[in-house]
């Protein structure tokens, strides 16, 4: 599974990271990135590959994003 995150929609409400710290990180300003062994990248479409076990963590980050910015591929996400 891989997840994408545009910054361009983040509204900068936070609840992708305290959902999964592991893979979301917020800049100075709010914006979230995801996190490629803990660097982070700039979307919209740049991929990370999420790491084992955290997989539910990013779908439900995804699920719970008010401005819908994350977008996840592969697995069975179903989301993109
Ligand atoms: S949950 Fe969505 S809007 Fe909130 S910080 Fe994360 S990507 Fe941005």
């Amino acid at each position: 599974m891989e997840v994408s995150l545009d910054q361009r929609l983040c509204r900068g409400d936070c609840v992708c990271e305290l959902i999964c710290p592991q893979v979301f990180v917020l800049d100075e300003g709010g914006i979230a990135y995801v996190t490629q062994n803990s660097t982070p990248l700039e979307g919209p479409d740049v991929w990370a590959e999420v790491p084992s076990g955290l997989e539910s963590a990013v779908l439900d980050a995804a699920r719970e994003c008010p401005a819908e910015a994350i977008f996840i591929r592969g697995g069975d996400a179903g989301k993109e």
